[in-house]
């Protein structure tokens, strides 16, 4: 897409510090780093996120996250990574091509991740199951 920052550094046109590239992905690193290390992994076609992206895009996407995750692992000398999808504004999307986020952690580096909400109260969790069961198809 002409005014998408994601595939212009896919093509070339603007820079960015490659880590992995494929005939289906691309990698680089985030130039806000939580942790140094932090990868976008990205689908080569252009699709806004989770909810547009095709089958095959993720497939190949997620295949490369596997890839790279374990890459990082083994050559930052990391303990494990957090996989993150940001999908739509609310849940903090800024760049609208889809990409995941992987982030290195080592014990103890100060990342926190989400509060811990009050649990469901007397069976509402089969409730809320059932309204996402229902719309999958
Ligand atoms: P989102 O909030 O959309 O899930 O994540 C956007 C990510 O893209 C963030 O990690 C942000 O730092 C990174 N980012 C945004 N613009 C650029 C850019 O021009 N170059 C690079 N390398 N990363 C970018
Ligand atoms: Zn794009």
């Amino acid at each position: 897409m002409d005014d998408c920052i994601f595939c212009k550094i896919i093509k070339g046109d603007l820079p960015c510090t490659k880590v992995y590239e494929d005939e289906n992905v691309f990698a680089f690193l985030s130039i806000e780093p939580n942790n140094q290390g932090h990868t976008l992994v990205l689908p080569k076609n252009h699709s806004r996120n989770i909810l547009d992206v095709t089958e095959r895009d993720i497939e190949t996407l997620f295949l490369g996250v596997q890839k790279i995750s374990k890459a990082i692992i083994s050559g930052l000398s990391v303990s494990g990574v957090n996989v993150i999808m940001n999908n739509e504004p609310e849940a903090g999307q800024a760049v609208f091509h889809s990409h995941v986020h992987i982030i290195p952690r080592i014990k103890d580096d100060g990342l926190h991740g989400w509060e811990r909400r009050t649990p469901y109260q007397n069976g509402e969790e089969i409730m809320i199951a059932d309204k996402i069961f229902r719309e999958i198809h």
